[in-house]
């Protein structure tokens, strides 16, 4: 069948969400209370797919290392840690407000989305010049000699050190005077009145104890990191681990982000993967390389585009870190961070040491010493990875008999139902028949059996949540065990025989060729 792509870029975020709400994807919590800001719930859909997206990163960091294991930590620990990690003193984002739309900025991101506008600029500069060359175009050439793009790079690049000078010295007078400086407007009011910029911290505190005159100030975890370092020890000694060796761990971690916009890529409670590893030190960039390129790989082999995705090197270092980057991906609002890969130093080691006063080293049998190890770690966000996966996926397409069809293109390995078993028709024994072969693959798999409606409407409904097999049984199956297959992306239907089912299905989810691939 002839299928036409329809052009789904504009809009697309809030396709993307309605999408996501109308197919039991994601919704917005609390919603009939009229929902509780940049909080979110995920729904019969999404638990699956967040779930299968947990278990291809554990199955890639842990079961594929030997030298990588699991933990999981209390969500609630010591306060004391969040001294020593730094977040109590340093997680602070500098925020503005507009006085005319009363609206809340964090200070640094006007600044950078400036800077983007200035990028934009040069992309547009390049388009129309490759255009208008054709194939004598010389990109490099073009970049480094005409002087519009080399006054807006320019201009890029004073910026950039501008505001790394003034984050590194938390200079918030510095940050105003940018924004001033830049004629920055408030996107909502268009005016540039705007007060100081204040420092706000991140965390979220809470009570522990049950009489207020006993009860402590305790945090919720801004991250899962710490819970892997303050376990180091333990790990390591129970599980005679030798470095170098990781720690991997999936859990929540809550952020009273100042700016909680664009769905479920900034949220106040989300969910992190992250996976710190232990090395020599001095061996810490080769191994930020490793996992730099290791990490990038993990989310190609889902067969997105390539040019989705980019590393982009930190300017400002966080105060722990020697070396950083982000792996970003082309969400509907652009490149954004999708996952940090961060050469941490000793930093929380050595800091934890000091505040506890416990030794937090490694003895190294074959130097003979004790050493605090160096960390790379590598986080990235379960609910920013969910989105860039709807953002891959999300297609409409226009049929050849002129109807429309929206599909998710999902990588089968992450697909919430594997297969659809659909009788033809609600009689004649074939509802029966269809019971029999649901019975049977969700032993294996995760199915969904469906009589109600058209066979077309049927179709289209596992098309919206991704499903990459439609199976229908018809008066053939009761005749010679065989049943059609339909696949969701072709559409092309196969007939095949009931008992070839299960393997053409995990054939098309791959598991054991990705992991092998990476
Ligand atoms: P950003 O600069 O976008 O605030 P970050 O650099 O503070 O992110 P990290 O502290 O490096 O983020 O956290 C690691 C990962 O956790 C990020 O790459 C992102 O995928 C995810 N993450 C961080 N904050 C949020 C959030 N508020 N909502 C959803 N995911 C988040």
């Amino acid at each position: 069948m002839s299928v036409t792509e329809i052009q789904t870029s504009e809009n697309l975020l809030k396709k993307i969400i309605a999408h996501s709400k109308e197919y039991g994807f994601i919704f917005p919590s609390s919603e009939i209370y009229d929902g509780l800001s940049a909080v979110y719930d995920y729904g019969q859909n999404g638990v699956e797919l967040k779930n299968n997206l947990k278990d291809y990163w554990w199955k890639a960091m842990v079961q594929m290392h030997e030298n990588i294991v699991g933990l999981d930590a209390a969500i609630f620990m010591h306060p004391t840690i969040w001294k020593a990690s730094g977040h109590v003193d340093a997680f602070n984002d500098p925020l503005v407000d507009n006085k005319d739309s009363k609206k809340r900025y964090r200070a640094d991101n006007l600044i950078e989305d400036h800077v983007t506008k200035l990028e934009g600029k040069i992309l547009k500069e390049v388009t129309k010049a490759a255009k208008r060359f054709g194939k004598e175009f010389d990109h490099q050439q073009f970049i480094t000699t005409n002087p519009r793009i080399t006054q807006y790079q320019e201009q890029m690049d004073t910026i950039n050190q501008k505001l790394k000078v003034a984050i590194d010295n938390s200079d918030l007078k510095q940050l105003k005077l940018m924004i001033e400086e830049l004629g920055i407007v408030c996107p909502i009011s268009g005016s540039r009145n705007w007060t100081e910029v204040r420092q706000f911290n991140l965390m979220f505190k809470t009570e522990l104890g049950s009489l207020a005159e006993e009860s402590n100030d305790i945090y919720l975890r801004p991250e899962t990191a710490q819970g892997i370092f303050v376990n180091f020890l333990n790990v390591q000694k129970s599980g005679r681990m030798k470095i170098p060796f990781g720690i991997a761990q999936i859990g929540k971690a809550f952020r009273n982000e100042i700016i909680a916009r664009q769905f479920i890529f900034r949220m106040r409670e989300f969910e992190q993967m992250e996976m710190q590893f232990f090395v020599k030190p001095g061996e810490e960039m080769e191994w930020y390389q490793y996992w730099k390129e290791k990490r990038l790989q993990w989310h190609l082999a889902l067969g997105a585009a390539e040019e989705k995705y980019r590393f982009y090197d930190h300017l400002n270092l966080a105060h722990y870190a020697n070396a950083a980057c982000d792996i970003q991906f082309d969400f509907p609002m652009g490149f954004k961070e999708l996952e940090g890969i961060h050469s941490r130093t000793d930093f929380d080691l050595k800091s934890h040491e000091k505040y506890s006063g416990k030794k937090l080293q490694f003895f190294d049998p074959v130097e003979n010493k004790s050493y605090i190890p160096f960390v790379i770690e590598t986080s990235i966000g379960l609910d920013r990875t969910f989105f860039a996966i709807l953002t891959s996926a999300y297609r409409v397409e226009r049929l050849e008999d002129g109807s429309e069809r929206v599909v998710l293109k999902i990588p089968p390995l992450l697909a919430p139902k594997k297969a659809a078993v659909l009788p033809l028709v609600k009689k004649d024994g074939l509802p029966e028949k269809a019971r029999g072969i649901f019975d049977l693959l969700k032993l294996e798999f995760n199915c969904q059996y469906d009589e109600k409606d058209a066979i077309g409407r049927r179709y289209r409904r596992q098309d919206a949540i991704g499903t990459p097999f439609c199976i229908t049984i018809d008066y053939q199956t009761l005749e010679d065990e065989t049943v059609t297959i339909r696949e969701r992306d072709s559409m092309d239907q196969q007939r095949v025989p009931i008992k070839q089912l299960s393997s053409q299905i995990r054939d098309k989810i791959a598991l054991d060729k990705i992991l092998q691939s990476l």
